[in-house]
């Protein structure tokens, strides 16, 4: 079987690269065995970067900056393209009109698992980019045909602190998970029958077993999405 070589473009942040560069080495070795490993290429930022660009609602130029990464893996020989953040699919079609190589869309990765799961109602979690533009919700409302809940105000500012100040510092702490368990569980009485886990670090403070409907963690669903790419006979 020939394995296609997967680009990722990370470090947004990398505590949640190298999760999908272990997922997907992994995932790899269970399917081929022996000493097989993914065939990758990182394009790793400097996240302070990206964080200006995202602060400062600069956009266009975030997006001319990953489409000349993307550019630049597809040049390097990548057949696929994985974009290892959520928030950052907000400029997922200027990525996609520089290449020519596919790029696995991280919601449609996801929304497959979840349509699988029967579950039509979903809560999502996320950076407040995610939760509250509508390059996301709109997505899987429209290309999915889900209902998707999102925190309180409040609550997503919550969400969203809790990502910049901690998650994407590397710092994992006990009183944040209990905050977004409770917020988890005011999404379920709101009616939501799952939660998106989408930002990529949110799985690092968030297990499954903290959560009580059925749970879709993006960076695991999306980093095994680009192995089932990488490993399939067509694309
Ligand atoms: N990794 C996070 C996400 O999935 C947030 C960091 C970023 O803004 O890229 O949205």
């Amino acid at each position: 079987m020939e394995m296609k070589r997967i680009g990722l473009l990370g470090g947004m942040s990398w505590e949640s690269s190298i999760e999908y560069e272990r997922i997907i080495n992994e995932e790899v070795r269970r399917r081929l065995g022996g000493t097989h490993s993914a065939d990758l290429i990182i394009r790793s930022f400097d996240f302070a970067a990206i964080e200006a660009l995202q602060s400062n609602g600069n956009w266009e130029a975030a997006g001319e900056l990953l489409a000349d990464a993307a550019r630049d893996l597809e040049h390097c020989g990548a057949d696929l393209l994985v974009l290892c953040t959520n928030t950052m699919h907000r400029v997922a079609d200027e990525i996609r009109e520089a290449i020519d190589i596919p790029l696995l869309h991280i919601a449609d990765a996801t929304a497959l698992h979840i349509q699988r799961a029967g579950v039509a109602t979903i809560g999502l979690l996320g950076t407040k980019y995610t939760m509250e533009a509508e390059f996301y919700a709109g997505r899987l409302a429209a290309h999915h045909g889900l209902d998707v809940r999102t925190p309180s105000e409040s609550d997503r500012h919550e969400v969203h602190r809790i990502i910049y100040e901690e998650l994407v510092r590397g710092v994992i702490n006990d009183d944040s998970r209990l905050r977004y368990i409770e917020i988890v569980n005011d999404l379920v009485n709101d009616g939501a029958q799952g939660i998106i886990a989408g930002c990529t670090e949110i799985e690092l403070l968030l297990g499954d077993d903290d959560v009580p409907v059925p749970y879709f963690p993006t960076t695991r669903l999306h980093a095994t999405a680009a192995v089932d790419l990488a490993l399939a006979s067509e694309m």
